[in-house]
């Protein structure tokens, strides 16, 4: 099932007619309060008063023009500063292919450098997502060089990767802020673990091994992009157990998904963040949501219907 859905989220056909249909809008607003900035923004308002604060992205990959990806650019300055306007502790996260990469690498790092600074003006984290595998090795080469000028940028990485934890050890000198995560992709078992039990031990080793940097004085930011609250709560304990507060690392989840974990964990001290998408192009990253928990598609379905 999981490998069916990643594979409709690939196919083109699909992407261009599946999200016209009104039962798939339908079933898309369980996890995006909606298409605009600004239904995002209002869901954000709401979950101040629980003490989570917000992450933003739009939708969308692999821009085929590089005026899409200015255009890309404008807008999340924008945004910014709708943030600021609104008073939230809120932060953006950008696909890298989506500001062009696939076009222009200069010109992408020009966009994200100018977001990282207006994002430094407010003292907020300018966050950058990771891709498929293709993408690994030169959206890291890609955050070194964005790092060296704007130190409030931090990059995503991903526990099912073979390379990751060498790539741990890569950035750590630079200080780095690092948002943990499982990883969306379909990826093949040559650079990729492929059982959930080899995939969350490393998502452990991973996210000990950058405690540990912090605990030897590196300034890592490290923030665990999950809902697996097992997983969560196992390396609260470790950094315990080295003498580091649990506001040590934020814990970062979807919106949408485990609303009453996120809000349980706020309420015991937790700094937890969702991150809230929109955008017209949700089909793809929709798809790979459905792929996550084979159920939601029961869900979906569900929501359909009724
Ligand atoms: C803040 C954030 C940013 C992310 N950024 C990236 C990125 O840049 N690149 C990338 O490759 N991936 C990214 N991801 C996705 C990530 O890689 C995983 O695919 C996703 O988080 C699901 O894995 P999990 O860690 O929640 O663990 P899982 O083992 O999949 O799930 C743990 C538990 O959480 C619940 N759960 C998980 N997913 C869902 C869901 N979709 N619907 C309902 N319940 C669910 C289930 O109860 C499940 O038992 C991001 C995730 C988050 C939270």
């Amino acid at each position: 099932m999981r490998r069916i859905l990643l594979w409709m989220a690939r196919n083109r056909w699909l992407r261009e007619h599946l999200p016209r249909l009104w039962f798939a809008r339908r079933a898309v607003r369980r996890f995006m309060p909606g298409e605009d900035s600004a239904s995002a923004l209002d869901a954000a308002e709401k979950f101040k008063a629980d003490g989570i604060t917000s992450e933003f992205t739009r939708l969308g990959e692999n821009v085929t023009a590089v005026e899409e990806g200015d255009a890309v650019a404008e807008h999340y300055l924008a945004l910014l500063d709708d943030i600021q306007a609104r008073r939230l502790d809120g932060e953006i996260s950008v696909k890298l292919t989506q500001l062009g990469y696939d076009l222009d690498v200069d010109r992408t790092l020009a966009h994200t450098a100018r977001l990282a600074a207006r994002a430094a003006e407010h003292g907020r984290t300018l966050w950058v997502d990771m891709e498929g595998s293709a993408y690994a090795e030169g959206t890291i080469a890609f955050y070194e060089r964005l790092k060296a000028t704007n130190p409030n940028s931090g990059l995503c990485l991903q526990s099912y990767l073979h390379r990751t934890a060498a790539d741990i050890q890569r950035l750590l000198p630079l200080d780095p802020a690092i948002r943990l995560v499982k990883g969306a992709y379909a990826e093949p078992a040559s650079l990729a673990y492929q059982t959930k039990h080899d995939v969350d031990t490393n998502y452990v080793a991973l996210a000990v091994a950058l405690l540990e940097g912090a605990r030897d004085g590196r300034k890592v930011g490290l923030g665990l992009g999950t809902h697996d609250v097992r997983l969560i709560e196992q390396i609260a304990e470790q950094a315990t157990a080295m003498g580091l507060p649990k506001t040590s690392f934020e814990v970062q989840m979807l919106y949408g998904i485990r609303m009453d974990e996120q809000r349980r964990l706020a309420r015991e001290g937790y700094l937890v963040r969702n991150l809230i998408a929109y955008g017209e192009a949700w089909y793809p990253w929709y798809m790979r949501r459905l792929a996550e928990r084979p159920a939601n598609v029961i869900f979906a379905l569900r929501q359909i219907i009724g």
